[in-house]
């Protein structure tokens, strides 16, 4: 197998002690800084990682391939935990009806709203929506992203969303192995207008569609919105068992309007992730604590809605591993630019520097299921991002600018 070396980074941040204490209660040091870094790697894993002075003299001697990074910084793979990217339509003047001072009803009385979306997604073809998608993947990894979590959920009938799993399979093949991309089935977003509740909607599309996928085995998760006139308590329950049967794992939008319990019933079904979380309270964050479901916060849809946050710290403090995703979608939150939505959060926050790293990198990659990526260290998967400037100070310091290699 080939092997490579990557040598004289300005900086590695390895995030190897994070990955040993799993994401939790890290302190300033556990971002792992190495600088004039090295990493040895074949296709595979990770075989060396460490000050370039010291590489193993015998990879030296060998002749492999050795690639210049001096004025780089690298750090695990980026990974963008949460998006709905596959979708069709503009709600661009949504956007401007509330900044305007309409309500959300208002909205959602002149035809905005999810259901906008869902009309705009059925208006194209397959390969329209794949097309778009790709595009939209494409400008992602310009950031520095390499793994991306797409849920299906705008086609909101059994074709429709059949064919929205599909192109996320199509999409997936297209971009590996550049970019990792994790199929996410969401037919759960909300209940359409054609089924009159919850209940018949998830009977007979919902679970009959799981199962057809299941048995395609194109799924790597499955996810609801549970919240107060979309899904219920029992929805979940019910998707998440039948989920279990094929062996798929299962995520959930959690207690963004309400504190409905969510997080806790995330915890009990061993789900990779709870997100949103803007409302859940102290035995939420306790659940969440004692367990490996990664908290999964989406800052920018608070910011975008001008709602407000989840409480960040509390969580971190209790020990419970915290994710930061984009959630990219045409609604809450169309901003496609994870590391900009870290620069602005963090502070937001009160998250530190290894904690807002590792909220991109390994908690996000663990809320995928991604137990063999995060870090940089020996044996793991080598997924890296890779940025234009010699300090990872610098990257998230200047907010909205593009370092990516
Ligand atoms: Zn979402």
């Amino acid at each position: 197998m080939t092997i490579k070396i990557f040598r004289n980074f300005s900086e590695i941040a390895t995030l190897s002690s994070a990955h040993h204490k799993n994401g939790r209660r890290l302190n300033h040091d556990d971002l792992g800084l190495i600088k004039n870094g090295s990493i040895v790697f074949n296709q595979e894993k990770i075989l060396w990682v460490g000050e370039d002075r010291n590489i193993p003299e015998d990879y030296l001697r060998k002749g492999h391939a050795e690639i210049d990074v001096s004025g780089k910084v690298c750090v695990p793979e980026i990974v963008d935990s949460h998006t709905h990217l596959v979708f069709g339509g503009d709600r661009s003047h949504e956007y401007t009806m509330r900044l305007n001072g309409a309500s959300y009803e208002e909205i959602a009385n002149s035809g905005g709203g999810i259901l906008n979306t869902t009309k705009g997604t059925n208006a194209l073809t397959r390969n329209e929506l794949l097309k778009s998608a790709q595009q939209r993947v494409k400008t992602i990894r310009s950031y520095g992203v390499g793994t991306i979590e797409v849920k299906s959920g705008y086609g909101l009938s059994f074709e429709k969303e059949y064919e929205l799993s599909h192109i996320i399979h199509d999409l997936k093949n297209i971009v590996r192995p550049d970019v990792q991309i994790i199929n996410t089935f969401m037919a759960a977003h909300a209940v359409p207008i054609t089924s009159p509740n919850s209940y018949q909607y998830m009977k007979e599309v919902v679970l009959p569609l799981l199962d057809k996928l299941g048995e395609e085995q194109i799924l790597d998760c499955v996810d609801i919105f549970h919240e107060q006139n979309y899904f219920s308590h029992d929805d979940v329950v019910s998707l998440f068992e039948r989920a279990q049967r094929w062996n798929i794992r299962v995520k959930i939008h959690a207690d963004e309007f309400n504190d409905n319990k969510g997080a806790i019933l995330a915890v009990k079904h061993s789900a990779l992730s709870a997100d949103h979380l803007l409302q859940t309270k102290e035995d939420g964050i306790i659940a969440l604590a004692n367990s490996e479901t990664v908290a999964t916060l989406l800052p920018g849809t608070g910011l975008f809605l001008g709602k407000p946050q989840a409480n960040a710290r509390a969580m971190l403090d209790a020990g419970v591993r915290v994710s930061i995703a984009s959630d990219f979608n045409p609604g809450s939150s169309h901003c496609d630019n994870l590391i900009l939505i870290a620069s602005i959060s963090a502070p937001m926050y009160k998250m530190s520097q290894s904690e807002m790293w590792c909220a991109i990198t390994l908690n996000a990659a663990h809320a995928v299921g991604l137990k063999n990526q995060g870090a940089i260290v020996e044996g793991l998967k080598p997924r890296f991002s890779i940025f234009k400037t010699d300090s990872i100070d610098r990257i998230t310091y200047n907010w909205g600018k593009n370092l990516a290699n």
